[in-house]
């Protein structure tokens, strides 16, 4: 029997974009299944909770999964290479955006590749239009009233207006 392939795809996804989509449709192909960490992270302080960000995720994978592709949504919060062994990855994914992502993503690839040799870091484009979608952005277009339809699916918009409804009566 030959060995399956499992991938890690680790981020925020604060909240899940059509960006992160395209890497996670790319992904699908590359390996026979994926695994979706979604870290809680709350020293970036997420706009949502880490269950609320699972659930988004969960929702607009499941097109994907009905296709037949293998595809899991977990939280953690501990070290990544320590997860990935956990979840039997022997690749992690990542999108690359513009050149502001390479410094970083850089460097996180070194470290992890000394905590953990085994386990390749593997770098997925996005297509041209989704590249420059990010989730920080995201969320400042849609705070301001700005049209987010191209960047969120429509399940995540309706969930962002409503973040964004209690921040505006809070007087945010
Ligand atoms: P982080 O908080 O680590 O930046 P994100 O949730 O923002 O995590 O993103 C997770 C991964 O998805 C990262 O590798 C990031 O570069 C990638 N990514 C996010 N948006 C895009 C996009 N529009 N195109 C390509 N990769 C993306």
């Amino acid at each position: 029997m030959t060995k399956k392939h499992v991938g890690l795809y680790p981020g925020t996804f604060d909240p899940i974009t059509n960006g992160h989509m395209d890497i996670i449709t790319r992904g699908c192909r590359v390996v026979d299944k994926l695994v979706i960490a979604v870290a809680s992270n709350d020293r970036k302080g997420p706009l949502f909770s880490t269950e609320e960000r699972v659930e988004m995720v969960l929702h607009d994978t499941a097109p994907l999964r009905e296709k037949g592709f293998e595809i899991e949504v977990r939280p953690f919060k501990n070290l990544l290479v320590h997860f990935a062994r956990d979840v039997g990855a022997s690749v992690i994914l990542r999108g690359l955006r513009a050149v502001s992502d390479f410094e970083y993503e850089f460097q996180m690839t070194g470290m992890n590749a000394r905590l953990d040799s085994e386990i390749e870091t593997v770098f997925l484009m996005a297509s041209e239009k989704h590249q420059f979608i990010s989730s920080r952005f995201v969320k400042e277009i849609g705070y301001l009233g700005g049209d987010i339809d191209s960047f969120v699916s429509s399940e995540t918009k309706i969930k962002l207006e409503e973040k964004f409804k209690l921040m505006h009566q809070d007087g945010l």
